[in-house]
């Protein structure tokens, strides 16, 4: 197999392209910090029209991974991989090997998990090639093991806060979940289970069809799920769900949700602010998993994932307090909490140069 990697530098984000044509890989992996450990990030499976695509969603996603690690109190930095989903009948099974061959060459600067289009079983197949790699099967009383629920969890109790801060009971609240995938079915048996009333949406209808078997929802059109007459929109989808279009149209006070970058322009969570419509941001308020697969990493019991995933609500609860302080959108304030918590880390003493013997046959 030949494995090619290029090294390039886009406005502080360190970008590596890869490409290892006889396994139909290709794809590019963004670093956006070291400063407060080595990057950590899912690695996104995914159909691209172009590189320019590619490259805008990894270098995105990575900056959300730093915030979202530093704001968790991780002691990771900021990284993501998005690879090329061929459009042809591929083996899967080479194409994550080769993958794992691209973490090698990157030493470890960059730690890889599971995201939108992989799973445990791809990152089983990475691990049997390369250590750097997480979101495995947990073993004995460990951390591992699939992060969804643990998302799930910390947005469920985001959620509860979130009402109770403003004085609501979660039982007999209404609450739109869009996108029912592993994170927002599990989020809506959570909420059910506590007497929310659940309006739902989902692109494929088998995703409905299991989740009503046992849990009593009114479905809505996954175009208009955002209108729903409800307390909360928990966007569980895909991002850029908060835009100009669908913002004027929310008609819930709250939005509290799993999908990664949610607001599609920075823009638009002033629009939110001024719709007086309170965003809980996101990468607060989904962080279970990547908690969950930082112990993985760290070797830590199963029972201390628990204790830090309950401890979100917390640190949702600092940046309303000072957003309602200073009349700034939350999102404003969690970025700048987070790009604090980055500086005030000492910088990465050396970086580690990605290992050029990858250029060649391996
Ligand atoms: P998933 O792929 O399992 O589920 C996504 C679901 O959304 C699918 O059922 C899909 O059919 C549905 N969907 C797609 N487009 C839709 C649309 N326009 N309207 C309604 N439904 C739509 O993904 P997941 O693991 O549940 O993650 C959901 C979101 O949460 C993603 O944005 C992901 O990046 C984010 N997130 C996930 C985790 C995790 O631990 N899995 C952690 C942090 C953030």
């Amino acid at each position: 197999m030949t494995l090619r990697i290029r090294a390039s530098e886009e406005e502080g984000q360190r970008l590596f392209w890869f490409e290892a044509p006889s396994c139909d890989l290709s794809g590019v992996v963004a670093i956006d910090s070291l400063a407060l450990g080595p990057a950590a990030g899912g690695c996104r499976f995914w159909r691209y029209d172009d590189a320019a695509g590619m490259q805008a969603d990894a270098r995105r996603l990575a900056r959300g991974m730093s915030y979202k690690n530093a704001m968790a109190g991780l002691p990771l930095g900021g990284g993501k991989s998005v690879v090329q989903r061929p459009q042809h009948p591929f083996d899967r099974a080479a194409l994550f090997r080769a993958f794992g061959q691209v973490l090698n060459a990157l030493k470890g600067e960059y730690l890889a998990a599971e995201d939108v289009g992989t799973t445990p079983r791809d990152m089983e197949i990475v691990r049997s090639v390369s250590p750097h790699v997480f979101g495995l099967p947990a073993k004995d009383a460990l951390a591992g093991g699939d992060p969804s629920p643990w998302t799930a969890l910390g947005v469920f109790l985001s959620i509860e806060h979130v009402l109770s801060r403003n004085g609501l009971p979660l039982a007999g609240s209404r609450i739109a979940v869009q996108g029912l995938g592993n994170v927002g079915a599990d989020l809506c048996r959570k909420l059910h289970a506590r007497g929310a009333v659940l309006v739902v949406a989902d692109v494929h209808d088998q995703a409905i069809a299991h989740l009503c078997a046992d849990v009593p929802a009114e479905v809505a059109s996954p175009d208009a799920i955002h209108r729903s007459r409800v307390d909360v929109f928990a966007p569980c989808a895909l991002g850029g769900g908060l835009n100009s279009k669908t913002i004027p149209e929310i008609s819930a006070r709250f939005v509290v949700g799993a999908a990664n970058n949610q607001l599609a322009s920075p823009w638009d969570e002033a629009l939110l602010h001024s719709r007086g419509i309170l965003y809980a941001p996101d990468y607060v308020v989904n962080a279970g998993g990547i908690i969950n697969v930082a112990a993985e990493y760290l070797g830590s019991a199963q029972g201390e994932v628990l204790a830090r995933v309950r401890r979100i609500p917390e640190r949702l609860s600092a940046v309303l307090d000072r957003a309602e302080a200073t009349g700034r959108p939350p999102s404003h304030i969690a970025d700048s909490m987070a790009r604090d918590l980055i500086a005030s880390a000492a910088a990465p003493a050396n970086r580690t140069p990605i290992d050029e013997s990858a250029a060649r046959s391996i």
